[in-house]
């Protein structure tokens, strides 16, 4: 499948510097960074560096080596906020919406990493 990648994207600008962000951790290929509306006292935004659309763009398009960064960029900020689930860390919710089903609004792959307080049952 072929994806367009909307260069005008708000997190496109993030990553090109031309809007600000509240930076939590950065690697090589991955930025992570606070929701500007979140919905959990923790609401952070992992995204790839490179332009990839969704998930599916992603890991069908992305070298090995950004999707290992990656990967491993989100278990960072999990380590970082205290969040790992049985080090003491309360645990959270890992979410990428994509497509009109998913309801994703901005079209660069992001994950939601949601803690900070009983989320309840995931129901659609
Ligand atoms: P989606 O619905 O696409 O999965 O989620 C998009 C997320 O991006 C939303 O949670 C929204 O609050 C967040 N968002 C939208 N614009 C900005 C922005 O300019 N800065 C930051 N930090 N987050 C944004």
């Amino acid at each position: 499948m072929a994806y367009d990648y909307d260069t005008g994207n708000i997190f496109a600008k993030i990553l090109r510097g031309e809007i600000p962000n509240d930076t939590v951790l950065e690697t090589e290929h991955s930025l992570a960074f606070n929701d500007i509306g979140p919905q959990a006292p923790v609401h952070v935004l992992v995204i790839p560096k490179g332009p990839y659309v969704n998930w599916d763009h992603f890991i069908t398009g992305a070298s090995a080596e950004e999707i290992a960064d990656y990967a491993r960029a989100i278990h960072a900020v999990v380590g970082k906020l205290g969040l790992e689930p049985g080090e003491g860390g309360q645990g959270y919710r890992l979410i990428m919406n994509a497509g009109e089903a998913g309801v994703q609004e901005v079209p660069h792959l992001h994950a939601h990493i949601l803690s900070g307080r009983p989320l309840g049952k995931l129901v659609a």
